[in-house]
């Protein structure tokens, strides 16, 4: 560590850091740009707010409400294998659980926003990276502790990158609506396919909703990275979060079909350096990859 007043030696970031909320986030939103970011050669780190404990559903009987964090912690480790990036880091906050289903003490979306940014500082500080991915300001379907990170990565990010040795670029992860009225028939299809009569449960048709309303524009989006080459990796890394995925089968064609439909890209939006209007990318820039 320099002393005070001692210029910090010269360093060039490197590499992508992926903040996000929960396990499995990673994998759903960026573990493709994740998985071809660490095939070029880059350092690829995954910061997860909290330990997902809520991530069983009310309701659900054969689902275990508050669910062991150390599974989810070890379904992330499981992913990040799977994706060839480094072991996952956890801040260890509570998972706040969906939106009206209060938050439990200690949970991320309770923290003090200013402690959570300074956490998020320190580990950007201890790895320097080039490049950060964290979900756009809708967490994609308004999980208040998706809403909380992308805001505390974000103002991390913009303290960070006024140091030396700071990180140069920020993306958000957003979909398109185009992306979500695929999502939503292949679901749908599921559902005719399976046989499955269940009604969707409140929680799933408010996050269906959601999804719908925080979808971006599709001209918003920046940045559409083809995954295709590493979607092996992508499909692995989700059937880590096995807690997650209630029983879907993986090795099914059709579900298989369904997901290289679902999964063929990823979208972003790129936040910094902003670009022009109208401009377009496949890669993110920083990581020296495709070239
Ligand atoms: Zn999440």
């Amino acid at each position: 560590m320099a002393g005070a007043g001692q210029p910090n030696p010269p360093v060039t970031p490197r590499g992508l850091l992926a903040i996000f909320a929960h396990p499995d986030d990673e994998s759903f939103g960026a573990g493709g740009v994740m998985a071809l970011a660490a095939e070029a050669g880059n350092p690829v780190w995954v910061l997860c707010a909290t330990n997902g404990d809520q991530g069983g559903r009310p309701g659900e009987v054969d689902v275990d409400h508050s669910l062991d964090p150390e599974i989810r912690r070890q379904e992330l480790s499981c992913a990040c294998q799977a994706l060839g990036v480094a072991e996952p880091i956890f801040l260890g906050y509570r998972d706040s659980g969906m939106e009206g289903w209060g938050a439990p003490e200690g949970s991320l979306s309770r923290a003090p926003q200013d402690e959570v940014v300074e956490r998020i500082l320190a580990v950007i500080r201890q790895l320097r990276p080039a490049t950060i991915v964290t979900f756009d300001p809708g967490g994609v379907y308004g999980h208040p502790d998706h809403v909380a990170c992308s805001a505390v990565a974000t103002e991390a990010y913009r303290r960070a990158a006024a140091e030396p040795g700071g990180p140069v670029a920020l993306y958000h992860q957003a979909l398109p609506r185009s992306a979500v009225a695929v999502m939503q028939a292949a679901q749908e299809e599921e559902r005719r396919r399976s046989g499955d009569a269940t009604p969707p449960s409140e929680d799933d048709l408010r996050q269906s909703e959601a999804i719908e309303k925080l979808a971006r524009a599709d001209e918003d989006i920046t940045t559409i990275v083809s995954i295709s080459s590493v979607l092996e990796r992508k499909i692995a890394a989700l059937a880590c979060h096995d807690s997650q995925m209630r029983g879907r089968r993986w090795e099914d064609p059709e579900t298989r079909a369904q997901m290289e439909r679902m999964f063929g890209s990823e979208t972003f939006v790129r936040v910094d350096p902003v670009m022009a209007p109208g401009e377009r990318e496949d890669r993110f820039i920083a990581l020296g990859w495709g070239r």
